[in-house]
């Protein structure tokens, strides 16, 4: 059912272009299997770090495992907050929901404010904005402001928070970049009021999306989007992250380190797989950074680089396994497109 409705909105929507038959049927399964990679793959990253969150770097010769436990006690294959805030976002596209429109980012909030009374592991910064709105019919503006009032409050807010769950963004903006930056921009603001969690999620997100449209890794495309005042100080950062190792950026609470990384176990890794055990070698937030690689690379390698093993037990918030997540990317892909 998805496969047919992808095919149709692949070649008639979301490139944009006049494309042959074969050409057509060639392409359909490529698209398909990175639009379905992108939540496959974060939710893959998030849970093979949970079992190592906080800890060390590990040697390079390490095999990391989907093994579950760390500090909150994982089961083998669950994941955690980073891959649980990203749902509600990928169910509101599913919807056919305007991410641009102020009353779909209000149910958003809505969504996260119920799921963090019961999550374990809502990050300080969220936990913060989440615990100053009320559980229903909070306004986009609500969370602007109490966004904010954290960040006077703490004296920064650039976690990573907001990027980790950024990916889902994209499959709604497959066709539209400058409305991706936008949008991207807008639900970090959600929650994290300094605008570098924000440049993060944009890079992010129009990289992604160059991912599933044209199988391209390419991080640099998204700095024009950017407030010209800080793109070279983004150029210049994505320049030590792909000359280091993700353990080189042990800070990987902050938003920066968290984005650089990513992109080096990205840009070192030959395989999914190997991407997200880089990622989680690198230590510290590692669920965090492998979720937010594993958005990335599971579009660049498509959802058939999740090993079988994993797929097997990938489950968590709200009750989802693999099979429900690569539907709800599906959806979400496809749902994102009619509302043009
Ligand atoms: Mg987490």
């Amino acid at each position: 059912m998805i496969a047919g409705y992808v095919l149709e909105v692949a070649c008639a929507s979301l490139v944009n272009r006049t494309i042959g038959t074969a050409e057509c049927f060639f392409w359909e399964v490529n698209i398909k299997d990175r639009m379905t990679g992108v939540l496959a793959g974060m939710a893959a990253g998030d849970a093979l770090g949970a079992g190592y969150e906080f800890g060390p770097a590990l040697p390079d010769d390490e095999a990391v495992a989907m093994r579950g436990g760390g500090v909150f006690n994982w089961a083998p294959g669950e994941w955690t907050d980073d891959t649980s805030m990203a749902v509600p976002i990928g169910r509101a596209l599913a919807r056919g929901d305007d991410l641009a429109a102020p009353a779909t980012l209000g149910l958003i909030v809505d969504e996260w404010a119920v799921w963090a009374q019961t999550a374990p592991d809502v990050g300080n910064q969220t936990r913060a904005v989440l615990g100053m709105l009320a559980t229903q019919g909070s306004s986009e503006d609500d969370a602007r402001r109490a966004a904010e009032a954290v960040h006077r409050s703490q004296g920064q807010s650039a976690g990573n928070g907001s990027l980790m769950r950024t990916a889902p963004v994209a499959l709604g903006y497959l066709d539209d970049p400058a409305g991706l930056a936008s949008v991207a921009r807008r639900v970090s603001d959600l929650t994290h009021f300094d605008p570098e969690a924000g440049d993060a999620c944009v890079l992010w997100c129009l990289a992604i999306r160059r991912a599933v449209v044209d199988g391209e890794h390419s991080l640099r495309d998204g700095l024009s989007a950017l407030p010209a005042a800080r793109q070279s100080l983004w150029a210049s950062r994505i320049d030590v992250a792909e000359a280091s190792q993700p353990r080189d950026f042990e800070h990987n609470g902050w938003v920066v380190e968290a984005l650089q990384g990513a992109w080096s176990a990205i840009t070192h890794g030959s395989s999914l797989v190997d991407v997200l055990s880089r990622a989680v070698r690198g230590g510290n937030d590692t669920d965090t950074v492998a979720a937010i690689a594993g958005g990335l690379a599971g579009a660049y390698y498509g959802v058939g680089g999740v090993p079988s093993a994993w797929r097997e037990v990938l489950h968590g918030w709200p009750g989802l396994d693999f099979g429900g997540l690569v539907e709800l990317a599906g959806a979400a892909a496809l749902g994102g497109a009619p509302r043009r």
